[in-house]
């Protein structure tokens, strides 16, 4: 028998004691799975943060512990986690992802805001939108996530530049790394999608210098993590006009204040972190997935490099 303990807040456990039972009975897996255990006896946690960082010590006989989030930035530097942290690689998210930063990107190339805005019984003349071709995108990180939106975007024609720590290549689009790219990937980009993780290196990477390099009146999506753009830097660069709208999905403090310029700046859009999340049906397939390999000895799915800190 394998002990599972699902270490993570009481509504997840509702949404996952069902989607885990059957994954683990459809991989072969006998395992007891519950909330509670003698830490000792446990040898998978499923793991979710926003119930409290974990002492992990006593967890004598642990192998693995399989995260149902994808950003990992508040589990990485935990001390006592010796051994492997899996992030989550969900298809289940990462088609809510590409649909999520599809839609507003679209919303942006085809003006519809301004329509939105304008439904006042005056017919104005205007343009159509130009062709996705002729626009310029640049999604920041091409993982799991990143990857599957440039394409999805490279698949509608945009003009889809991608930026990622190593060298990638990938047909209908060009990929840029390391800080020279990231200049190539930002020059006269129209829009900006993030899809960074949170780490010491990608802190501010969006900051009023990089914002220059954009477009005039370009676009940002951030469902990436808040501390990727420099706050103060992006209100400068919506009030100067060098970029029309922002769309923040993530923040450096979630909530996001009710105080916070961002609720009322014409414009941002805020969304409160809804791009994307786990599907506890696909989610459970992975964790049962990195369990048999871990019976079978053999190397754990989606493991965090702990020192890159993703
Ligand atoms: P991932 O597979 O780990 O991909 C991360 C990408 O970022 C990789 O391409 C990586 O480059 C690149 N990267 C990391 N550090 C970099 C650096 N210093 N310079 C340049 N590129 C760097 O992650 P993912 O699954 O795509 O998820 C991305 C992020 O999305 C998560 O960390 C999380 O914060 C966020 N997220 C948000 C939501 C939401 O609802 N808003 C939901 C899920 C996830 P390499 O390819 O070279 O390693």
């Amino acid at each position: 028998m394998i002990n599972v303990l699902f270490l993570a807040p009481p509504k997840n456990w509702v949404q996952y004691e069902a989607p885990l039972r059957a994954a683990f009975a459809k991989a072969g897996i006998h395992a007891d799975l519950r909330v509670e255990f003698d830490p000792s006896d446990v040898d998978y946690v499923v793991y979710a943060p926003n119930g409290g960082q974990a002492d992990f010590t006593p967890f004598t006989k642990l192998k693995a512990v399989l995260s149902l989030w994808a950003g990992v930035e508040t589990m990485v530097d935990n001390p006592s986690l010796r051994v492997p942290l899996c992030r989550m690689v969900d298809h289940g998210l990462t088609e809510s992802m590409v649909e999520w930063v599809t839609g507003q990107v679209l919303r942006y190339h085809l003006g519809m805001d301004q329509f939105v805005a304008a439904q006042d019984g005056v017919w104005r003349a205007g343009t159509a939108a130009p062709l996705a071709r002729d626009r310029k995108v640049c999604v920041l990180g091409l993982g799991a996530l990143g990857m599957a939106c440039a394409k999805a975007l490279s698949a509608l024609n945009f003009d889809v530049h991608g930026w990622a720590r190593s060298a990638k290549s990938c047909e209908g689009m060009t990929c840029h790394f390391g800080e020279d790219g990231l200049r190539g990937a930002l020059s006269g980009a129209d829009m900006v999608a993030l899809l960074l993780p949170d780490t010491p290196a990608t802190e501010n990477v969006l900051n009023a210098e990089r914002m220059a390099l954009m477009a005039k009146g370009g676009f940002i999506v951030n469902p990436g993590r808040g501390p990727l753009i420099d706050d103060d830097a992006l209100l400068a660069a919506l009030d100067s006009g060098q970029l029309a709208h922002a769309t923040l999905d993530v923040f450096r403090i979630e909530p996001l204040p009710e105080a916070h310029p961002f609720w009322v700046h014409p414009k941002v859009t805020v969304t409160p972190h809804i791009a994307a999340e786990t599907k506890a049906t696909t989610a459970s397939e992975v964790i049962a997935q990195n369990v048999v390999l871990g019976e079978a000895g053999e190397p754990f799915l989606h493991v965090v490099d702990r020192a890159a800190g993703y």
